[in-house]
């Protein structure tokens, strides 16, 4: 960004019902090239016109987003992937009647008309139509797809509430629509469809096991399970760069759970005995850490949706608290515990300790 700071409007809208007002006024930010804010099902996204390259340019700029990485284009409805895909298969239109709208992003072969700024050069784009009342307003005010990727700074937690929105790009977009709390908590699934068997290259809040018993058999991507890329060249970009991360180091300690807890305690006391603060990043069934660290629970570990919900603002916190270190327990990778694991992996940047 060249440093300027532009006045970022905040503007309340209700979650169910958003004011007809507002949203005509973020649609108009739009339409003139603008950037907004606005919340979906999942987490806070940073909209664009999608078919105005300049404009989605100011999104990698806002963000510090690294530019061969490509957007999510976000639909009001499905008449508007006519002017986005080259073409839709059957299996894609089986996703979008069973999921959407939805935390379900697909891959299609790119129309021709799609900036470059969208796919990142890519043949492909990718495409999703949220479940939230605002993002469907806000984009059928608009009139036109909207580009979003999460409304953060590159490489930090995604944004699950408008404040962190504002933590993070403040001053560098035009308005931010505050429509109360993300629902999900961790992104969408993002599913190929261009390869010959469906691959998920990240894991999100469509579970492989929802996917399969739709489609038959999907895979999932290699890196999107270990978390990092070993390869050139991920089938998604943006699967190369750390992600998600909160200021402290964060290690990730996996195995049974009474193992994990004294592994915890140990390394926690290690580190307090160095005179280093702590966090730990837990579950409502977890072992008692207070004596060691700053707790916090991210949610319920039997639930692996209600910690997909609560993981960003546990991370989040976690800088508020100003610790030195982060210890986080890993979960088991079922269902949306697989998005979870993922986040916290790529979080974890490696630092994988298996007990
Ligand atoms: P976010 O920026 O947080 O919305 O993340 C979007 C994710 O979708 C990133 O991992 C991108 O690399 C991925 N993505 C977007 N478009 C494509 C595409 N055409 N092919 C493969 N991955 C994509
Ligand atoms: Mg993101």
């Amino acid at each position: 960004m060249s440093g300027n700071r532009i006045n970022t409007r905040y503007i309340k809208v209700d979650q169910a019902h958003p004011e007809a007002d507002a949203i005509a006024e973020a649609g108009l930010i739009l339409r003139g090239g603008g950037l907004v804010a606005f919340p979906t099902e999942t987490v806070y996204g940073l909209g664009a016109d999608a078919t105005n390259g300049l404009a989605v340019a100011r999104i990698f700029e806002a963000k510090g987003r690294p530019p061969d990485n490509p957007i999510i284009v976000h639909v009001a409805f499905r008449s508007q992937l006519n002017a986005l895909a080259a073409s839709i298969s059957a299996a894609a239109e089986i996703l979008m009647d069973a999921f959407w709208p939805g935390p379900l992003t697909i891959i299609l072969p790119a129309g021709t008309g799609v900036p470059e700024a969208v796919t990142a050069g890519l043949t492909t784009v990718a495409v999703r139509m949220p479940d939230h009342p605002v993002a469907l307003a806000l984009i059928k005010a608009a009139g036109v797809p909207v580009a979003a990727p999460s409304a953060n700074l590159s490489g930090k937690p995604s944004p699950t509430r408008a404040e962190h929105v504002v933590q993070d790009l403040d001053g560098r977009i035009d308005a931010i629509l505050d429509g109360g709390p993300a629902g999900v908590g961790v992104e969408s699934t993002v599913l190929d469809l261009t390869s010959q068997v469906p691959i998920i290259l990240r894991p999100g809040g469509i579970t492989p096991e929802e996917l399969r018993a739709c489609l038959g058999r999907v895979e999932v991507d290699r890196d999107a399970i270990s978390g990092y890329c070993d390869g050139e060249s991920p089938r998604s970009p943006g699967m190369k760069y750390t992600h998600y991360a909160p200021r402290a180091p964060l290690l990730l300690v996996t195995g049974s759970q009474p193992a994990v807890a004294s592994k915890i305690l140990e390394m926690a006391r290690v580190e307090a005995g160095g005179g280093r603060r702590a966090g730990i990043l837990t579950y409502s069934d977890s072992s008692d850490y207070s004596t060691v660290g700053e707790v916090v629970v991210a949610g319920r570990r039997d639930k692996p949706e209600t910690v997909a919900a609560g993981l960003y603002s546990a991370l989040r916190r976690f800088n508020e608290m100003g610790v030195d270190i982060i210890f986080a327990e890993g979960l088991e990778e079922k269902g949306v515990g697989l998005a979870v694991m993922n986040r916290l992996k790529k979080a974890a940047g490696g630092r994988i300790i298996k007990v």
